[in-house]
């Protein structure tokens, strides 16, 4: 493994210092890169591209906080631990490739500089024994043939790897010779499964899945906890820089044996599993059922009995949580890259958690998400990307919020942030709360009486003491429209308009 990063890592700098010393580079170092369109930065030195993600980051997330520096791959070649080949034919030949970016047309693919080898030879294999076993491969258009996709898992950490086929109908020929086979030419393989895949969709894996060799997993771990992968179940394609973004993530949530941790989006419960370590006890809610079923198991195998696991709607769980006057220290967050929703974000802030953890792969859905966050009590303190997805536009990041409190050195009030519930508030925040709320975010100090005006102003009730007439109003000093804005904050957090 080591002799081979080595080497992987030698050939990497030898092409980039022969592309670096050409003005242009006339071809591209990825034979399939024009038809594929897979890696955009493919041709672009892995410095650069460290550099232009970073540049983007800043463009995007900068409003929030400082971007730390982005952390690359030493090695950023042959990364993709999980593979996936479209099946098909081209001149009469089974062939193994991608989607044409932005059309369906398959372009075959034997090799991928980013992809895992073993993987990739795998599924060459595949294509290779397909004639003498008579296995067609599947046409969209006229809905014929067998054999849609392969898809091949390899594990980091163990070597173990899953082959799924992805099949039209659940009639393999041979299918036991095939395995044998197959497992002739690669005797790593330690589980073959078949995926039914009937329908005419443009999702790769169909809802049924069986097992023709071995157990219908494998393992993985990441951070010292082991995980068991299920073809259906997500998992990072990275693995090493998983790790490295996972142990960043759970350095900003500085959990404690009394955290209350929510791990939301959890897959497979790789984060709050080895978060469950560090904290009191965790929740994972994940919407995929056989994610589930593996956390749960995963859970069992690693003895964590601090863990327990939701199969829900992150948002819809969350909202009731909330209505159930539930709280939490911690919640973690990884959703996907369309980024969350505003009934999970706004339950989220009635949880109150001290701290907020979102890992994210969409930065465009992430600065949406600060926006929300850092608009309803949170605060954005550290941004730390991470590079999952080297030679692609693509990047992950890691940010920590936490709520803000206010300064007890500047205001002497019997109250603060942390213990509030937001939601409680509706109307009934009192007047030393907003004051509180706006010398903290502000700095600006704001008397009862300006509060009275505003909340006037915006029709609320202003209480018995405040109950100003028309020409009161007029007559006391009016707030500056600074102020106000800072009491309108403080309304909207209060949940008052
Ligand atoms: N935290 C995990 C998985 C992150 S990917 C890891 O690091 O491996 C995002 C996950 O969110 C996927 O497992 C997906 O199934 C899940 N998901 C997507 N929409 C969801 C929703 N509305 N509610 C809950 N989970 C959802």
């Amino acid at each position: 493994m080591q002799e081979k990063n080595e080497r992987y890592k030698k050939e990497y700098h030898a092409k980039y210092k022969q592309d670096e010393n050409r003005k242009t580079v006339q071809k591209s170092r990825c034979p399939y890169a024009k038809k594929c369109g897979g890696c955009q930065f493919i041709d672009m030195p892995y410095e650069k591209q460290l550099e232009r993600k970073q540049k983007e980051l800043k463009a995007l997330l900068g409003k929030f906080a400082r971007v730390s520096p982005i952390i690359g791959m030493e090695d950023p070649l042959h990364y993709r631990h999980k593979v996936h080949a479209v099946m098909g034919y081209e001149k009469g030949e089974p062939i193994a490739g991608v989607y044409q970016e932005k059309s369906h047309r398959l372009v075959r693919v034997d090799q991928c500089l980013i992809e895992n080898e073993k993987a990739d030879a795998i599924i060459q294999s595949i294509r290779g024994l397909l004639k003498s076993f008579k296995i067609k491969t599947y046409d969209e258009d006229s809905d014929r043939g067998l054999l849609r996709h392969i898809m091949v898992r390899v594990s980091h950490a163990t070597g173990e790897i899953m082959v799924i086929l992805v099949l039209r109908s659940p009639i393999l020929p041979s299918k036991n010779n095939f395995a044998k086979a197959l497992l002739k030419l690669h005797p790593e393989i330690t589980t073959i499964v078949l995926n039914v895949n009937d329908k005419k969709t443009t999702m790769v894996l169909g809802q049924r899945d069986i097992v023709l060799y071995g157990s219908g997993f494998i393992y993985d771990s990441l951070c010292g906890v082991r995980f068991r992968l299920s073809p259906q179940s997500f998992y990072q394609v990275n693995p090493l820089q998983t790790e490295i973004l996972y142990r960043e993530a759970l350095k900003l949530a500085k959990l404690t044996k009394k955290d209350k941790v929510i791990d939301a989006y959890c897959g497979i419960g790789t984060i709050g599993l080895i978060a469950s370590r560090q904290a009191g006890s965790v929740l994972g809610i994940e919407l995929n059922r056989e994610a589930v079923k593996d956390a749960k198991e995963n859970a069992k195998h690693n003895q964590c009995k601090n863990i327990e696991f939701a199969c829900a709607d992150a948002g819809e769980y969350m909202v009731e949580m909330a209505q159930a006057g539930e709280k939490a220290d911690v919640v973690i967050m990884d959703p996907p890259r369309s980024g969350s929703n505003e009934a999970f974000l706004s339950s989220v802030c009635r949880l109150s958690p001290n701290r907020i953890v979102y890992i994210s792969c969409g930065p465009q859905s992430l600065a949406r998400d600060l926006d929300y966050l850092t608009a309803h009590g949170y605060r954005t303190e550290r941004i730390q990307p991470v590079d999952l997805f080297p030679m692609t536009v693509h990047v992950e990041s890691v940010v920590l919020l936490s709520k803000r409190m206010v300064d007890s050195r500047k205001v002497k009030v019997d109250f603060s942030l942390e213990d509030m519930d937001l939601s409680e508030f509706k109307g009934k925040a009192t007047y030393e709360q907003i004051k509180a709320y706006v010398l903290e975010e502000t700095g600006l100090k704001v008397s009862s009486l300006y509060i009275a005006q505003i909340k006037k102003k915006c029709g609320l009730d202003v209480g018995e003491n405040f109950n100003l007439s028309k020409s009161d109003n007029a007559r006391k000093p009016q707030c500056t429209p600074e102020k106000e804005d800072a009491i309108m904050q403080a309304f909207k957090l209060f949940g008052m308009i």
